[in-house]
């Protein structure tokens, strides 16, 4: 067999998301000695990927209040070398935050649907772009790199299927002011494989690099593998994914959530491409989490690997 098979790419660059993503709706408080554990066990298993923290305020995600805490621990004396370390900043103040500890890349979230702006951000779409404005402005005139997520580019739990042309102009607006990736997040995990590869032609029929786009999907109906393979198959290189399926939308209707990296793996590895992830190091992680937080992976390959009923 040839490998990687014909159109795909020959490698992948994993954007892990657990200790964010994953942890910001585990309604225990992990201690922040546990999320520092995490992160590095993460980069030990290879992902050179990993967002670790939010800058919003600490009453929103209190999870992750403690980012002041946990941030130096990652990167202070003795700590992670070759490891980008991103960080969610929703506007100029958590932007500082984030400076002042030595960010080298953060994340705005926008919504591709007014609903969710609202909810997520108290603010229409437009607002909230207008907020992002100076932090894009500000990050990029330090140098730092800024990755803009977007909610709801497929369906929404309020407003229904989203229109194409609504996810194209939220994204190419963010890409106006900077950003120099974009997440294109199926929040609710609705999306299907034809839908990926309309979003994806119609962002590339919009001028929008594909090499700026990173895939974020959700498996809530069992889709998030099938997606992200047609996503590769457009070109599409970097893909969200959190360690043992951890976290997940609170607004889904099901308790599934985050594509598990681990199930993500499996699959690129089988198709001969290249991601640098140990496997073995990255299951016996998530596994260590799952006892941390008391119940097991909902990943089907962690479970597989380990045995887990
Ligand atoms: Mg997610």
């Amino acid at each position: 067999m040839e490998f990687p098979a014909d159109g795909l790419p020959a490698r992948v660059r994993i954007h892990e998301v657990g200790p964010r993503d994953g942890l910001q709706n585990e309604k225990t408080v992990v201690p922040t000695e546990v999320k520092a554990e995490f992160v590095r066990r993460l980069a030990a298993a290879g992902l050179t990927t990993v967002e670790a923290t939010s800058f919003v305020r600490p009453e929103w995600v209190p999870q992750l209040a403690d980012a002041e805490d946990l941030y130096p621990r990652l990167t202070g004396p003795g700590g992670l070398t070759g490891v980008d370390l991103p960080v969610l900043v929703p506007n100029e103040r958590g932007l500082d935050r984030a400076l002042a500890l030595g960010a080298r890349t953060v994340a705005v979230f926008g919504s591709a649907t007014e609903t969710f702006a609202r909810r997520n951000l108290n603010r229409t779409v437009d607002e909230s772009l207008a907020m992002f404005e100076p932090v894009v402005a500000r990050a990029k005139a330090d140098g730092i790199r800024v990755r803009g997520y977007l909610s709801m580019c497929f369906g929404d739990p309020w407003e229904g299927p989203v229109p194409l042309r609504r996810v194209v102009r939220v994204a190419t607006a963010l890409r106006d002011l900077g950003c120099d990736e974009l997440s294109l997040g199926d929040t609710i995990g609705v999306a299907t494989p034809g839908h990926v590869r309309e979003l994806l032609a119609g962002l590339a029929e919009a001028g929008v690099p594909v090499s700026a786009i990173a895939v974020h999907f959700h498996d809530t109906y069992g889709q998030a593998l099938a997606n992200t393979l047609a996503a590769l198959e457009r070109g599409v290189t970097t893909v969200d994914a959190s360690a043992g399926g951890l976290g997940g939308c609170p607004y889904a209707k099901s308790a599934t959530g985050n594509l598990a990296t681990e199930d993500l793996v499996w699959m690129l590895r089988g198709l001969g491409i290249e991601t640098g992830v140990d496997l073995g190091l990255l299951t016996a992680t998530s596994v260590w989490m799952a006892e941390r937080l008391g119940r097991p992976s909902p990943s089907r390959t962690v479970r597989a690997l380990s045995h887990q009923e």
